[in-house]
Order: C-alpha cells, then sequence, then structure tokens
C-alpha cells in the first residue's frame, strides 16, 4: 500500500490538513509519502515526517497548480501510488481537479472517512446538512484521489524522522501554464485562530447590524475564544470573509460554540455541528439551530448578550 498526502506549507509550517490525513493513512500501512509546496524548511518537513511521511516530493512555492498537478501525475505514473489525500484549500482543490484530469481518474470530496478492503477505497461524506452519510466505492482503479474534510481526523505525531526529499520535475505544459502566482497574502487577525480556539462566539444576521454585531467580541473576548459569523453577516459586509463558519467558510469543531442570533441552516451546521457542546440564543423558539444545541436560550441577543457579559465579569 502506498499513500501520498497533499500538503501546502504556510510560515515554516506543513498544512493541518496534512498532518490529518497523514495520521489517518498510517491505519493503511505500507508507504506514506507527502507532496510538499512551499519553502520546504526543515520545521515543515520534520512535521511531515513526524506524522508518518517518510518520502517528500517538493515543489517550489508559487509554482502554478497546472505544473504542480503535470509534476504530480508523472510521479505518480511512475511511482503508482494507491491513495491521494488532499484536504480543502484552494491549491489542494485546484491541483487534485487538474490531477483528476490528467490522470482519467475520478475524485471523491467532501470526505469525512476513508476505508480500505481488499484494495477497494471506499469514502464516507455527509449530505442534507450532516443527517444523512453517502458511502461511495471508487471503481476506477488505483489511484483513488479523496479531498477530506477538516478536522474529521485528529492528527498525532508518531515519532517519525525526517522524511527524504525529492524535488519535482516541473513539466513545461505550454498554454496551460499561462498563469502567475503574483502574491500571497495571509489574513491576520487578532485573538485565537477560529480554527483552533477552543471556544467560539458566532453571530448571525439576529445580532441586527454591524456595531451591535460588535457585542460578540467582547464576549469571545472575556470567554478567551474567537469570533465566528454565519454567511449573511458576512455577504452583509460585517465582517471579514475570514470569519465566515460552514460549508463554504471554515469548519469549527470547539469545546464551545455559542450560536447567537442564528436560524440554523444546514450549510452553516455543516461547519459547526460537530462542536462538544453548543449553546444558542434565539428569540424564535422554532429555529432548526436548537435542533443540535446541547442549551438553548429563547430571548433577544440584545438583552441576553450583556447579560452574559455582565455575569462572567461578576464573577472575574
Ligand atoms: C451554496 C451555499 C453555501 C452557503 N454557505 C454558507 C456557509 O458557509 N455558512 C453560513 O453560515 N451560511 C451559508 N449559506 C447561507 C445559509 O443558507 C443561510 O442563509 C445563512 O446561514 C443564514 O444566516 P443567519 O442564520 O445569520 O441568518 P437568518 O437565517 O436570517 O437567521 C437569523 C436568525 O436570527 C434570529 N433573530 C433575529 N433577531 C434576533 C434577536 N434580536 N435575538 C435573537 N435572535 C434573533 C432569527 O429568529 C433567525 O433565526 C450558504 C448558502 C448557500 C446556498
Amino acid at each position: 500500500m502506498k499513500t501520498w498526502v497533499f500538503s501546502t506549507e504556510s510560515d515554516g509550517e506543513a498544512a493541518g490538513s496534512a498532518l490529518e490525513a497523514l495520521t489517518k493513512a498510517r491505519d493503511f500501512g505500507g508507504e506514506l509519502g507527502a507532496v510538499l509546496v512551499g519553502e520546504g524548511s526543515e520545521a515543515a518537513l520534520a512535521q511531515l515526517g513526524a506524522h508518518g511521511a517518510t518520502t517528500v516530493l517538493h515543489a517550489a512555492d508559487n509554482t502554478s497548480s497546472g505544473v504542480i498537478a503535470a509534476g504530480v501525475a508523472a510521479a505518480v505514473e511512475a511511482e503508482q501510488p494507491d491513495l491521494l489525500i488532499f484536504g480543502m484549500g484552494n491549491l489542494d482543490r485546484d491541483v487534485a481537479g487538474r490531477l483528476s484530469a490528467r490522470l482519467g481518474k475520478p475524485i471523491l470530496a467532501n470526505a469525512v472517512d476513508i476505508t480500505e478492503d481488499g484494495g477497494t477505497w471506499r469514502v464516507a461524506s455527509e449530505i442534507l446538512g450532516g443527517s444523512t452519510m453517502v458511502v461511495t466505492e471508487f471503481a476506477g482503479g488505483s489511484p483513488a484521489i479523496v479531498i477530506t474534510r477538516p478536522k474529521v481526523f485528529a492528527a498525532e505525531p508518531s515519532g517519525g524522522g525526517t522524511p527524504t526529499v525529492t524535488a519535482m520535475d516541473t513539466p513545461d505544459i505550454g498554454h496551460a501554464d499561462a498563469v502567475e502566482v503574483l502574491s500571497q497574502h495571509a489574513e491576520t487577525s487578532e485573538g485565537p485562530d477560529l480554527e483552533a480556539a477552543a471556544i467560539v462566539v458566532s453571530g448571525g444576521r439576529g445580532m441586527g447590524d454591524e456595531a451591535r454585531f460588535g457585542a460578540l467580541n467582547e464576549l469571545a473576548g472575556i470567554l478567551g475564544g474567537a469570533v465566528g459569523a454565519t454567511r449573511a453577516v458576512v455577504d452583509a459586509g460585517w465582517v471579514p470573509y475570514s470569519l465566515q463558519v460552514g460549508q463554504t467558510g471554515k469548519t469549527v469543531k470547539p469545546d464551545l460554540y455559542v450560536a447567537c442570533g442564528i436560524s440554523g441552516a444546514m450549510q452553516h451546521l455543516v461547519g459547526m455541528k460537530d462542536s462538544t457542546t453548543i449553546i444558542s440564543i434565539n428569540k424564535d423558539p422554532e429555529a432548526p439551530i436548537f435542533g443540535i444545541s446541547d442549551l438553548g436560550i429563547v430571548g433577544d441577543v440584545h438583552t441576553v448578550v450583556p447579560a452574559l457579559v455582565e455575569a462572567l465579569k461578576a464573577r472575574g
């Protein structure tokens, strides 16, 4: 068995999705490798090695997705991996799609689990807001190409050493490479990282307007948590897209998720329903968010949130 995992690199760190996928891929045994696009820093390589990769195929930062896909396709043809795992990052999905076309192999996306039985790969994915699980089997031969959802596997190092690094051949792909990466921008934010925070305080359209949405910063600050938002709030321009939780935003899995004035549309739920404890505040007792909440407060956010802030301040 041979599994390769795709990773980007940011500030000397391998992608969290790759470390999660490597941890999962250790279940399948055999050889584990990574494709790393980025600087190729010692720290990132050490992380990939610590999570099980013994080989790394490295492409420099700013290599276009078309060239990366062509380079990976050539390596796949030479080395015949059985399974390729990508995350949900933009480059991951861009390369995976191009690779699928080059190799003539299907992709299964949104995976929440991957299993193997006698050489047959199966992928579990959730539909209808996570209420129904679908298991799909690859019938197209190797390699199986899978895109996994964030945080479905926990990243755990296995104590592996530094992997062997090979520079990726970057073939000339002609007009298909008529794209140049001019710059990359990492959005900076104050407070804990939304995807890693143990507590997330999220707001929806029920917060009323941009100014009143700001009340959530105070609550999150007191709790030591991060602020999240629904797409309705992002579309209204109250907060940047980087705070959006849901199907087309971030997936979070905190110990505590506080949903304020959020209806509970399935596109929002898929991004937060696996939180350990969910507390919701909504003035509509029939709001769907209450269906997945551990504790529901039926009330006006403009009354309940300030009262919560005062109570927490009083406790010191
Ligand atoms: C392809 C696609 C992808 C999408 N991706 C995402 C995504 O990633 N993330 C996401 O969030 N959405 C996403 N959406 C949008 C989603 O369908 C919903 O429209 C959105 O989540 C609704 O946001 P909301 O809960 O803030 O607003 P609403 O649905 O308008 O709900 C507002 C809630 O606030 C309550 N409320 C109002 N006033 C108060 C008050 N004073 N006190 C207490 N409660 C109050 C109301 O009762 C209501 O339940 C997507 C949609 C599509 C079609």
